[in-house]
């Protein structure tokens, strides 16, 4: 175990998707979509008993991210288009989401 991956860039690329450079030299593109559908808050996912409150039928096709500022050393927090703004984005959360297929081969416990 090292320690928790860090981005070194995260980027908007276009309106809809986020460019996240890590600093292991992988990198990652997140749809705006999948990520807002990926959302960890307690308004979208139930803190008792981890149900998704949030359905990707509900979250708009052209969903932006209006703003991204960073919680100190270990998140990001969105602010997104539909006015959902009480999602942080932990660094380790956003690293399991990648949705690379070289992620996506892994086990979550591995990454
Ligand atoms: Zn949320
Ligand atoms: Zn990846």
């Amino acid at each position: 175990m090292g320690r928790p991956h860090t981005p070194t860039e995260i980027a908007k690329v276009g309106d809809t998707a986020l460019r996240i450079q890590w600093e292991d030299g992988h990198e990652g593109y997140y749809t705006t979509r999948y990520l807002r559908g990926c959302c960890q808050c307690a308004a979208c996912v139930d803190e008792w008993t981890g149900e998704k409150r949030v359905s990707m039928e509900g979250i708009p096709l052209d969903i932006r991210a209006m703003k991204i500022v960073p919680v100190g050393q270990y998140a990001i927090h969105i602010d997104w288009s539909d006015g959902h703004s009480t999602g942080i984005y932990a660094f380790d959360v956003l690293r399991k989401l990648c949705p690379c297929s070289r992620c996506l081969a892994l086990p979550l416990s591995a990454v």
